[in-house]
C-alpha cells in the first residue's frame, strides 16, 4: 500500500518522497517547516520522524500523528538512533536537519554512507568548538566549518544530492545575488548571456564592476510586550545566534582593497577568499544600507540579525548569556518587517539593494507557528528540498550552486514584496561633519570607510 498523503490545502504540489524523512531539531525553524512540506511535498506520513532534546512543541507533532523522538543527538549515538529510521524504505531516506549542537559534516558524511537526502541551513559542529579555548580563532571560524563541508566533498565526490546551508542567510541571499547582478548588469545594457557556471558569474561580477556585496538586513520586528530583564529575546535560535556573535567576525576580502583592517589576519588553508579579525562578530559595527532603514549601522557577524541588544548585553557581561531566553512567536509580535537582502555596490550604478521586505501580518496569513524571519529561512529550506529531489545525484552542494532562478520561484510567495532598489548612499555620505574622520575619499567602498571605529 502507498500511504504517501497529498495535502492540497494552501499550495501546489512541488514533489513527492516515499521514503523515509528524519528531522532533526524542533525549534523555530523546524516547526516553521513542517508545515511547508505538508503543503508542497507529498510525503508518507508515517515515516516521518522528529528528533529533539526538548519537546515545547510536541503537541504540533501529536496532533498530526507524527513520531516524536525525545533525544539529543551526539557524537557517540547519531549512527545508532538514525540507521534503523532511515533504513525502512522504499528507496533512499532525507535528513533535514534543523538543530544546534550536530555536526553537520559527520551528518552528511553518514548521509554518504546509508545513500540518504541532507539538507540543513548551517555548518554547525557538535557543541563546544566556540568557546573552546584550544582551539585557535581561525579554527572557531566559519570560514573552517565551510573548508571541512569542501573537504567532505573532494574526499566523498558525487552521488546522492547534500545541501549545504539553505536557509535564508546563509541560503536564499545567494540566490538574490545572482538576480541582482543580471538586474545590474541589464540595467548597464551589458551584452551577455546568463551566466550558467561558477567562472562566468565571476566574470559577469567583474564586467558590472562590482566591488563588493553586504548582505543587508533590517529586523523591525516589535514585540507586544517589552523585554524582561534577565531574558535574552530573539527572532530565532538564541543558542544559534550566541554561538555566531561569538566567532570572529569575518568577512570576504575583494581585491579592490587596499589594506587589511586593524587585527585582521588571513587563513593558513583552504581556498582564502576570506579574511577574519580578532575580535567577535557581535563586537564589530559596520555602516551598510536598506531600503527601510537606510543608512544604519550593522553588526558584521556571519548572519547580518539586527543584534544591538547582544552588544549590549553580552559584552557588558563578557560574553555570557542569559539564565532564561525566549524566540518570539507570531502572537508575540505587534508590527515591522524582516527586510533582508544584499547590497552590490561599487558599480556605475552606485549601489542596489534586492530582497524581501517581509512583514508580520503577511507571515500570518502565509503560514502557521512562525515570524517573519522564520518564513523567510523556512522558504528556503522547503525550496532546497524541492530542487534536491529534482536534482537527486549532485553530490555535495553550496547553495550557490543550485538554480537560483527556480528555487527563487519556490520561495517567492513566502517573501513578501521582493524589491530591487538603487541608492545613491556610499559609507562616505554625512561624514566628518561633527567630528573628524580618517577616510578614504579616493575610494568610498573601501572596507576602512564601511567599518566603524
Ligand atoms: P532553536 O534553538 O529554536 O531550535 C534548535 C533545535 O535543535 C531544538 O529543537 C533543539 O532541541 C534541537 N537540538 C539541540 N541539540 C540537539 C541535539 N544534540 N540533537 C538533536 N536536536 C538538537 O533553533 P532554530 O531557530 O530552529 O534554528 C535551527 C538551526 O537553523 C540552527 O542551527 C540555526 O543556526 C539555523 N538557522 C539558520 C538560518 C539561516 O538563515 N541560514 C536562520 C535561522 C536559523
Amino acid at each position: 500500500m502507498n500511504a504517501t498523503t497529498v495535502s492540497t490545502e494552501g499550495g501546489p504540489l512541488h514533489a513527492r518522497f516515499d521514503g523515509p524523512i528524519v528531522m532533526i531539531g524542533f525549534g523555530s525553524i523546524g516547526k516553521g517547516t513542517l508545515p511547508l512540506i505538508e503543503r508542497h511535498i507529498a510525503f508518507d506520513r508515517s515515516k516521518f520522524v522528529v528528533i529533539a532534546p526538548d519537546d515545547s512543541d510536541r503537541r504540533l507533532l501529536d496532533e498530526r500523528q507524527i513520531r516524536f523522538i525525545h533525544r539529543a543527538l551526539t557524537k557517540e549515538n547519531y549512527r545508532d538512533i538514525l540507521t534503523p529510521l532511515l533504513t525502512t524504505g522504499p528507496g533512499r531516506g532525507m535528513v533535514v536537519n534543523l538543530s544546534v549542537d550536530t555536526s553537520s559534516v559527520d551528518l552528511m558524511e553518514f548521509g554518504k554512507d546509508l545513500d540518504t537526502f541532507y539538507i540543513d541551513t548551517v555548518v554547525e559542529p557538535w557543541p563546544g568548538l566556540y568557546t573552546n579555548r584550544n582551539r585557535s580563532i581561525s579554527e572557531r571560524s566559519n570560514y573552517a566549518l565551510r573548508e571541512s563541508v569542501l573537504d567532505l566533498r573532494r574526499r566523498r565526490p558525487g552521488g546522492v544530492t547534500a545541501v549545504s546551508c539553505c536557509g535564508a542567510n546563509p541560503g536564499m541571499v545567494s540566490w538574490m545575488v545572482k538576480q541582482a547582478l543580471v538586474d545590474i548588469a541589464g540595467e548597464l545594457k551589458l551584452d551577455f548571456v546568463e551566466p550558467q557556471t561558477r567562472e562566468d558569474w565571476g566574470r559577469l561580477m567583474q564586467r558590472t564592476g562590482v566591488k563588493g556585496i553586504h548582505i543587508a538586513e533590517r529586523d523591525t520586528q516589535r514585540a507586544r510586550d517589552p523585554k524582561p530583564r534577565g531574558k535574552f529575546v530573539n527572532t530565532w535560535s538564541v543558542e544559534g545566534f550566541l554561538s555566531e556573535g561569538l566567532q570572529p567576525s569575518e568577512l570576504g576580502w575583494g581585491t579592490h582593497e587596499k589594506t587589511l583592517p586593524p587585527g585582521a589576519a588571513r587563513h593558513s588553508f583552504g581556498c582564502g577568499a576570506a579574511i577574519y579579525l580578532t575580535r567577535p562578530g557581535a563586537s564589530t559595527r559596520v555602516r551598510s544600507w536598506t531600503p527601510t532603514a537606510r543608512a544604519q549601522h550593522g553588526f558584521m557577524i556571519t548572519h547580518n540579525e539586527s543584534i544591538s541588544i547582544a552588544d549590549h548585553e553580552l559584552a557588558g557581561a563578557q560574553w555570557k548569556p542569559q539564565q532564561t531566553w525566549h524566540i518570539l512567536s507570531e502572537d508575540d509580535i505587534v508590527d515591522g518587517i524582516d527586510e533582508l537582502g544584499v547590497l552590490l555596490y561599487g558599480h556605475a550604478k552606485n549601489a542596489y539593494w534586492y530582497g524581501s521586505q517581509l512583514s508580520i501580518e503577511e507571515t500570518r496569513r502565509l503560514a502557521p507557528y512562525q515570524n517573519a524571519t522564520g518564513l523567510q529561512v523556512t522558504s528556503a529550506v522547503l525550496a532546497g528540498m524541492v530542487w534536491m529531489l529534482e536534482n537527486p545525484e549532485r553530490g555535495i552542494v553550496e547553495v550557490d550552486e543550485m538554480d537560483f532562478r527556480r528555487c527563487l520561484d519556490l520561495q517567492r510567495p513566502y517573501l513578501g514584496p521582493v524589491i530591487g532598489c538603487y541608492t545613491d548612499w556610499t559609507p562616505l555620505v554625512d561624514r566628518s561633519e561633527l567630528f573628524p574622520e580618517t577616510l578614504d575619499t579616493s575610494d568610498p567602498w573601501q572596507f576602512s570607510n564601511v567599518l566603524v571605529n
